[in-house]
């Protein structure tokens, strides 16, 4: 294929790209957005193969086809069947072991473009962009495995607090810049063992950044390693010469920077604390600080449940990561349905941290067929709650929990949460007294105006559908 035409190729893919991302930055535009970027890969992928060779100046040879169609292929399978076969919930963990492989092939490409035995080592330009692609790459590669055994529940959340943590950090940094100089000084293939021991100590930066990191940062690191993953692309761009690369890369950088930052303002942190580490205690384990909670739990029965249904005019649904694990989504539409036809005002209130994964509930609430108007923000519907007859909190917990706002003790405090207190009458459904992904025990359950409806949600609300449809 003509030079030109890769080009040109390169720039409708490009353009792909852009309108997949705009797509995906709202509901009703998503599924058109993300068949742009499936086009958009397609032309990626075929320009790439038939267009010239990597470096841009020659096409490749047969034996070239036969090698990319072996690694591709089975490439294609593994990862097809894996994406047919997650479940929602564990979503998260295989976006994090993605973001590893693109680590992982940034320090590939890196040390394979400086083992080339046409490599000219003498270029300084070439060089640093090896260098920093390999930096880049190593930190994300073992900061997302960390990151994927986290999110799986194999390592605790706590976050592991070193002593001089921050100096070493900054020592480990410091080692990578002398090395990168002697690098940078060295000629020819001597380079090799800064290259590699920096790559030692990187692939140590990424391990001790993520196991730093406590259990309630957790949305942001999933974020900052997507951003990062894309900086590892766009430097492996760099080094093989590929302006497709180099965009793409450049695109899921900048996006996940930007999602970091809105995950960082949803969770009231600035990006530099997330970084030093330490939000949030164990996934799962009892509460360690915080004030002692008060009160009395209050019990509801499926029958209490919907006669609050039937006699209320306004009411909020919370999902959290529980509906997820049950898969509630679609009975809970129906209710949704029934609800409005009597004349109900039901709406669904979304925490931007709700779940395991930026957009989690919202994935669900759509593939369930719940209308996007009445899927809000937390910042669109935080008001309304002292308005509100009933708030159904479904499998949801940290992101409704008060003492976050009024106990500057607890490891959340400072995150923003859905006020649901306020409404009259607040039913929590969840299987037992647990707490969340944080942690942190929830002084909600034990308010006056809070009942507690214990058990599975899928079975619940499926439950309170068979009632309502009586
Ligand atoms: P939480 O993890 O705080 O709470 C979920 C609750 O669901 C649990 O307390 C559990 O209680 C209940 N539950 C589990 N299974 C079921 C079931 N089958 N039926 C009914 N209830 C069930 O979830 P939230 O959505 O409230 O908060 C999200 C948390 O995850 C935040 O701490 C956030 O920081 C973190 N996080 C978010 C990420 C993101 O990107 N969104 C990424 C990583 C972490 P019980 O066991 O008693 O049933």
């Amino acid at each position: 294929m003509p030079y030109s035409l890769t080009t040109v190729l390169y720039i409708a893919a490009s353009i792909l790209f852009i309108l997949s991302l705009s797509g995906l930055s709202q509901q009703e535009t998503a599924r058109r957005g993300n068949l742009f970027g499936i086009i958009g890969m397609a032309i990626a992928i075929v320009a790439t193969m038939l267009g010239t060779g990597t470096t841009g100046d020659a096409n490749l040879s047969d034996s070239g086809y036969m090698m990319l169609l072996i690694s591709v292929l089975p490439g294609v399978l593994i990862g097809a069947v894996m994406a047919a076969r997650v479940a929602m919930t564990s979503m998260p963990e295989l976006v994090a072991i993605l973001h590893s492989f693109v680590g992982a092939a940034a320090v590939l490409v890196g040390l394979a473009s400086f083992l080339d035995p046409n490599a000219n080592h003498a270029d300084v330009v070439h060089n640093v962009e090896v260098y920093i692609g390999v930096f880049i790459g190593a930190i994300t590669f073992t900061g997302s495995v960390i990151a994927f055994l986290k999110l799986r529940g194999s390592i605790g959340g706590k976050p592991l607090m070193l002593p001089a943590r921050h100096l070493l950090n900054l020592a480990m940094v410091g080692a990578c810049v002398y090395f990168g100089y002697e690098f940078l000084t060295v000629h020819g293939a001597e380079g090799l063992t800064p290259l590699l021991i920096m790559t030692g100590i990187a692939c140590v930066i990424g391990i001790h950044m993520v196991m730093a990191i406590g259990g309630a940062d957790m949305p942001v690191v999933v974020s900052m390693l997507n951003s990062y993953s894309g900086w590892a692309a766009a430097a492996a761009g760099f080094m093989l010469s590929n302006d497709l690369l180099i965009i793409t890369g450049a695109l899921v950088g900048s996006s996940g920077a930007i999602l970091s930052y809105i995950m960082c303002k949803a969770m009231n942190r600035s990006f530099l604390s997330v970084i030093l580490g330490g939000f949030g205690s164990d996934g799962g384990a009892p509460a360690a600080k915080g004030k002692k909670i008060e009160g009395e739990i209050t019990e509801f029965n499926v029958d209490e449940a919907v006669a609050l249904l039937k006699g209320s005019k306004n009411i909020v649904v919370v999902p959290g990561y529980g509906m997820a694990v049950a898969q509630a989504q679609h009975s809970l539409s129906e209710v949704t349905k029934i609800l409005r036809k009597s004349g109900a005002n039901f709406r669904f209130a979304i925490h931007p941290v709700a779940g395991r994964l930026p957009g989690h509930m919202n994935v669900l609430l759509a593939e369930a067929n719940v209308p996007y108007d009445i899927v809000l923000e937390m910042e669109e519907i935080n008001e309304d709650f002292p308005e509100t007859d009933a708030v159904f909190v479904i499998g949801a917990n940290d992101i409704v929990n008060p003492s976050a706002l009024d106990d500057p003790a607890s490891p959340i405090a400072g995150m923003p949460v859905l006020e649901v207190w306020k409404a009259k009458t607040v039913v929590v459904m969840k299987r037992g007294r647990g707490t969340g992904y944080a942690g942190v025990d929830n002084p909600l359950f034990y308010k006056e105006n809070t009942r507690m409806l214990f058990g599975d949600a899928k079975k619940n609300v499926d439950a309170i559908l068979g009632k309502l449809r009586d």
